[in-house]
């Protein structure tokens, strides 16, 4: 029997889900759910929510929108493991495990701890250290059930980097344990923000979100900031500089992008037109998608429970014998 790669990734609790994390991580998960040879675990990451956000009914809302979600867009909860990231203790064990092999000056000079230190710092907020250790949280949920590949965005590209480097010097200390794992196949994905300013983000109010109706997507990216130097439609624009067009890149045909791209370098097209093109393709990215879950809406946050809970059971088995025999090699076993 040939042994499954296991493909492992999270969401974290922080509000609607968007166009962002749909094209930068959970389009490949359904696709990698669907291959015999993986064998999947989704979670929600609401540990990692703490870091940014404490309130308990916002989480626990998200948290269940998040299950329900999974399951619209295509995730098989029998055949992949759907869990909350709280019904694994053993991942918060091997956090610390692995917090004591990996120094403070990694961590404070990844690119995601940099930016929300600076944001917490411009509000007079405290820097807490859950924001420092994030990626060693990550590690764990990673390297727990033994992961192989680790479809994420490219804003989580440094993250699995150190998981990638934890799961070499874990081993080279202790021998082979953890699989080294793989990021996704080809370009790192990242959808920009509709402000013009950084990535789309839950926490960013910036996004198209997937239960989004079509006179929502209409409104929001109609007000979409584009090439900021084209000012009048007799200008000529530079996609390369216009956000929407990588969302064009990702969601229209060869043919429209020639069009969009000819029509507005050429200042033959406007932002209007160009913009009526990506508001059909969204629109019918997001219709079956909002169907299923509209469907999902008599099952309810029950069945979302219910799939955590199965979930739950399931990944927690996997990764507990990881952490037992991590703390085994560690010598620090449960006597
Ligand atoms: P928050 O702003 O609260 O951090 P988020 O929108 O960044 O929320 P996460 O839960 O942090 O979402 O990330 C979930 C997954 O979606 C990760 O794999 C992440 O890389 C991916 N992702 C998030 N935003 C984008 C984006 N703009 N482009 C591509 N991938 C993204
Ligand atoms: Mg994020």
């Amino acid at each position: 029997m040939i042994e499954k790669k296991v493909v492992l990734s999270g969401i974290r609790a922080t509000g609607s889900l968007h166009l962002g994390n749909y094209l930068g991580a959970m389009k490949y998960f359904v696709k990698l759910s669907k291959d015999e040879k993986n064998s999947c675990y989704f979670f929600i990451a609401n540990l990692h929510t703490l870091t940014t956000r404490i309130n308990p009914d916002d989480i626990l809302r998200d948290l269940k929108e998040i299950v329900l979600t999974y399951i619209s867009i295509g995730i098989d909860p029998e055949s992949s493991v759907i869990f909350a990231q709280s019904s694994v203790p053993e991942t918060s064990e091997l956090n610390w495990l692995l917090a004591c092999l990996t120094s403070v000056a990694e961590l404070e000079k990844m690119p995601h701890f940099k930016e929300k230190k600076d944001m917490k710092e411009i509000l007079h907020e405290t820097v807490n250290v859950g924001l420092l250790t994030y990626p060693v949280l990550m590690a764990a949920d990673i390297l727990g059930p033994l992961a192989n590949k680790v479809p994420v965005g490219e804003d989580q590209h440094p993250h699995v980097e150190l998981a990638r480097d934890l799961a070499r010097r874990f081993n080279a200390l202790y021998g082979e344990t953890f699989p080294v794992p793989e990021l996704l196949e080809g370009e790192a994905i990242r959808v920009p923000g509709l402000d013009g300013k950084g990535k789309m983000g839950k926490s960013n109010q910036n996004t198209i979100d997937l239960m989004d109706s079509p006179e929502e997507v209409l409104k929001k990216i109609g007000k979409a900031v584009t090439d900021t130097a084209r000012v009048r439609k007799s200008d000529a624009g530079n996609p390369l500089n216009c956000g929407l067009y990588t969302l064009h890149q990702l969601l229209s045909s060869d043919g429209e992008l020639m069009e969009v791209y000819a029509g507005c370098t050429s200042a033959q097209m406007g932002c209007v037109d160009c913009k009526k093109i990506l508001v059909e393709n969204i629109n019918q990215l997001l219709a079956p998608i909002q169907v299923k879950r509209f469907e999902l809406n008599e099952k309810g946050s029950k069945y979302a429970l219910e799939v955590l809970h199965e979930g739950g059971k399931r990944a927690r088995k996997k990764i507990v014998a990881t952490v037992e025999n991590v703390k085994e090699k560690m010598g620090v076993p449960l006597y």
